[in-house]
């Protein structure tokens, strides 16, 4: 009977150990994991510390924690983002295709040949093509009038651009030069 019990504690004994053991591996390989985790997700040293602090002190419920807490997303999903939006932004210059139908385009196109997206305007003043979001020609420093619905009728929203320069000043000649001290004015 004794003999019995012995072996039964022994055995106890044993298992206790083992569960203690896996325990503790899991303690290790969940704060290797937090530290790993959180060195792609921010450069920051002290958040990087606090994270595997947090894990290695309050283990699993600090895993939770740090799992609710962690900033969404990764270096380089933020990096991949960030790419994506310049690239879509830039598209017209950087890899000369449209950005709406992604076929290749000449630099000066004004419209996409493709699928008639309107990619760049006419400078009123020198003819030549200016990116859509800029606020002046930076060939003669034109101010470029942004029309609000010009996409559908070009040669209307041409002749509206045309009209804007000659409320501003009745010389063409002093729009250019006139509008930078404005500028230089308001700031
Ligand atoms: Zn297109
Ligand atoms: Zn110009």
């Amino acid at each position: 009977m004794e003999e019995l019990l012995a072996q039964i504690e022994r055995a106890l004994r044993i298992g206790l150990t083992v569960v203690v053991a896996y325990l503790v591996a899991l303690w290790l390989a969940s704060i290797w994991w937090t530290f790993r985790d959180i060195r792609g997700r921010t450069t920051d040293i002290f958040l990087q510390i606090a994270a595997t602090l947090l894990v290695a002190v309050f283990s699993f419920p600090g895993l939770l924690i740090y799992v609710i807490l962690r900033p969404p997303k990764t270096l380089a999903q933020l990096y991949e983002e960030s790419l994506e939006e310049e690239a879509f932004l830039q598209g017209i210059q950087v890899h000369n295709s449209c950005p709406v139908c992604k076929q290749r385009v000449e630099g000066d196109f004004i419209f996409c040949p493709w699928c008639q997206t309107r990619l760049k305007r006419t400078c009123v003043r020198c003819d030549r093509p200016l990116m859509l979001r800029w606020k002046m020609c930076p060939f003669c420093a034109q101010a470029v009038y942004t029309p609000g619905s010009g996409e559908a009728q070009p040669q209307v929203a041409g002749g509206q651009t045309s009209a804007i320069p000659q409320l501003r000043g009745a010389d063409p000649e002093d729009t250019g030069p006139g509008t930078r001290p404005q500028i230089a004015a308001r700031r």
